[in-house]
């Protein structure tokens, strides 16, 4: 079996590392914000360029944090996309605002910002913009939609991570720009983990007390940020750790999935480079007709987090590739819009054509970092006979 992800073969080689990082975690008896948390915030800032970086529980967090955190609330519009994964609209949503869903480009699969204008009312308050599989968008053109229009922007790039824009690694693009470390995504953890960058000191403050029970010292920064004065409050002899100063949340990335990100970090950029030879491969290779290849945006470096195929034979590939024991994934067979959880929204089909089309014709097959020679082959044998 070709797996899209095999985490054993992934680790293999330092395995141990693995393993003594953890047991260091174990034995420091510091399980949350502790050095490992700090380490990873200043390793993965420096990485991406950015200003700040905030560990978090997760990825969909690290979404609810940011738009808390730029403060959008209920009633609010918010412009996403609706070729994505759940999460990305899914927050809006919890927070009590309205997904509005724009198209993507046919070729790219990214938001089509030629038709982010014609959705902006006066209740639009921010963007969520997706670098969908591993590829960006085009970050010159929705800042300057953003800027124009006075509009709040997060990047969700938690597909993302490594990927570039015009040669800077996304993360200080937008306001702010969400990871996530779940397991299969580029650098994955070995359970749930997230992360938001910044450029904005303010709005770092912001988040780091929403992510904390708006409590204590970090709940006081974030308190002053967000009203522009001081609490008041005097919290005399025992300090402030039992203040809550804002709703905030329980939301931190732990030592022990610090350690373990700590420890892949460092390969990150070779499994990267491994992912875009392996898709360059299958390219070069490739000598079929009826099987669509990625288009990168112009001027972006995609991470190939999938490798999403597009065919009007999607179910002649798919039965091929289950008889040759490959495994492959469908992201995504529906597209949000469409989606029972968003019927209250009332699109219809024929909403958002583009999204729609491409939903039956993408397939992502495997492209990791850890594949053999062999199995490329093998893989390859199965595109050709399209
Ligand atoms: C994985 C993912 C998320 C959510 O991340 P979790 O860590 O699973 O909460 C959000 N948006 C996109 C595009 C993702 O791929």
């Amino acid at each position: 079996m070709i797996n899209l992800l095999d985490f054993k073969r992934l680790h293999n080689d330092f395995e141990n590392d693995l393993i003594k990082a953890a047991t260091d975690v174990i034995k420091s008896g510091s399980y949350i914000a502790g050095k490992e948390v700090d380490n990873f915030e200043k390793n993965i800032a420096e990485y991406l360029d950015t200003n700040h970086a905030l560990g978090v529980a997760n990825g969909t967090d690290a979404l609810v944090i940011a738009l808390r955190a730029l403060g959008v609330k209920a009633g609010d519009e918010v412009i996403t996309v609706s070729f994505t994964y759940f999460a990305s609209a899914e927050v809006i949503s919890y927070l009590g605002a309205t997904p509005i869903f724009a198209d993507v480009f046919e070729d790219t699969m990214c938001i089509d910002y030629t038709k982010i204008e014609e959705k902006i009312t006066d209740k639009t308050k921010c963007i969520i913009t997706v670098d969908i599989f591993g590829n960006p968008i085009a970050y010159d053109k929705v800042k300057e939609i953003c800027d124009k229009h006075n509009l709040k922007w997060i990047s969700d790039a938690c597909q993302a991570i490594s990927s570039e824009y015009a040669g800077q690694k996304v993360g200080a693009q937008a306001d702010a720009t969400c990871f996530s470390f779940f397991p299969t995504k580029n650098l994955g953890g070995l359970g749930d983990g997230g992360l938001i960058t910044t450029n904005s000191k303010s709005l770092f403050d912001i988040m780091k007390g929403l992510s904390r029970h708006g409590s204590g010292k970090l709940g006081a920064i974030a308190y002053k940020e967000m009203n522009g004065k001081d609490s008041g409050i005097v919290p005399g002899k025992i300090g402030e750790k039992y203040y809550n100063y804002i709703i905030g949340q329980n939301s931190r990335l732990d030592e022990i999935q610090a350690a373990m990100l700590n420890v892949k970090l460092k390969y990150l950029d070779t499994w990267t480079q491994k992912r875009i030879e392996n898709v360059k491969y299958f390219e070069d290779n490739y000598t079929g007709n009826d099987i669509v290849f990625p288009t990168i945006t112009p001027n972006g470096k995609h991470v190939f987090h999938q490798l999403t195929l597009k065919s009007d034979r999607r179910d002649e590939i798919l039965e091929e590739l289950e008889k040759n024991d490959i495994a492959y994934g469908i992201y995504y067979p529906i597209p949000l819009h469409l989606q029972v959880a968003f019927d209250d929204l009332g699109y219809k089909e024929g909403s958002l054509v583009v999204s729609e089309k491409i939903c039956k014709q993408v397939f992502s097959i495997p492209c990791a970092p850890e594949l053999e020679k062999e199995e490329l082959d093998k893989i390859l044998s199965v595109l050709n006979k399209f």
